[in-house]
């Protein structure tokens, strides 16, 4: 079994009807990139960039970042790096006083609202990635976007820091993708047209289960009530790959949902391109597609839409799939 996987690491990722699914790491840390890179994973499709950025109460320097995105690139430089601006705030704490987000943290100022607020803080990050773009492949996300306005900004401050580094000198390739996370009922909605302005999406389950069924992810009491395979999220999830697609625009999904067992074949049968999950979950999830065909999956997919709730649709997985489970 072991070497089977071992053989893994050095082919690409395919479902036995020929498909072809990057199998991505996430990570929090730049020194995680090692164990990444080892671990088999077809990339980085989420590097959270605001644990490190807190650790010191004082957000990182332009160039101590730069130096930082500078080694998680070259570390892999032919697999693509999705890199994360700051999501800071609800959950995410930040002890500085000056960036407060209301009495309801989980709608209050986070994630891409708080880097446009905070210009300051998303300007020297992004300066920071176009230039490491130089070194490998780098991508550009936006966690927590719920409006067409807010991306066009977000972009169009990516296209006017590159117009100044390029007026410094400083060479910067024009490749270089910007994408989202969907993590919000209105992203999932409007993705048609999101579609029209991102390079790729990537699905945050975790916030996007908050937002969908109204439960606060960090209160124990209603926790229950986020039902990560209910259909309604099976049912956004689809959406969004079908219209992303419909535009030519390719998907990852980076939340819990992807490392959820009873969740993959699912995720697989709707056609994600990419999915990222923990380090130690690479291989066996590689493994885990190299036997499953998309096309077979279909009716499996079509009768899990139709059903009423979460538990409904993992006992459908478990007995339709018993080899897995
Ligand atoms: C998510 O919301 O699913 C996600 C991947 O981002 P985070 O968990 O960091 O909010
Ligand atoms: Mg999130």
């Amino acid at each position: 079994e072991n070497s089977a996987l071992g053989k893994l690491k050095h082919q690409e990722t395919r479902s036995t009807d020929g498909q072809r699914i990057r199998i991505a790491a996430n990570m929090s840390l730049p020194d995680e990139i090692n164990t990444i890179t080892h671990s088999g994973a077809e990339g980085v499709g989420l590097f959270r960039t605001e644990f490190m950025l807190m650790e010191d109460a004082r957000f990182a320097s332009e160039d101590a970042q730069f130096a930082i995105y500078k080694q998680v690139a070259t570390a892999m430089p032919e697999r693509l790096i999705v890199v994360r601006t700051l999501d800071i705030g609800s959950d995410k704490l930040v002890q500085d006083a000056s960036y407060d987000d209301g009495n309801n943290p989980a709608l209050g100022l986070r994630g891409l609202r708080l880097g446009l607020a905070h210009q300051e803080l998303l300007r020297p990050q992004i300066r920071a990635l176009l230039r490491a773009a130089t070194y490998g492949k780098i991508a550009i996300m936006f966690p927590m976007v719920t409006t067409l306005a807010e991306f066009r900004q977000a972009r169009q401050i990516v296209d006017e820091e590159r117009q100044q580094l390029t007026d410094e000198g400083i060479k910067i390739p024009d490749n270089v993708q910007v994408g989202m996370m969907v993590e919000t009922p209105a992203a999932v909605t409007m993705i048609d047209q999101f579609a029209q302005y991102a390079d790729f999406f990537s699905i945050g389950s975790n916030d996007l289960a908050q937002y969908l069924f109204a439960v606060d992810r960090t209160n124990s009491q209603v926790v229950p009530l986020l039902q990560t395979l209910h259909p309604a999220m099976l049912r956004s999830v689809l959406h969004v790959i079908r219209q992303a697609h419909h535009e030519g625009k390719w998907v990852s999904l980076c939340g819990n949902m992807a490392a959820l067992h009873v969740a993959e074949p699912l995720l697989l049968a709707m056609g994600l391109d990419e999915f990222s999950v923990p380090s130690d979950h690479i291989l066996p999830l590689r493994h885990l597609i190299s036997g499953l065909s998309v096309r077979q999956l279909q009716p499996l997919l079509h009768q899990a839409l139709a059903l009423e709730n979460a538990n409904e649709v993992e006992q459908l997985i478990k007995h339709s799939l018993p080899e897995l489970y």
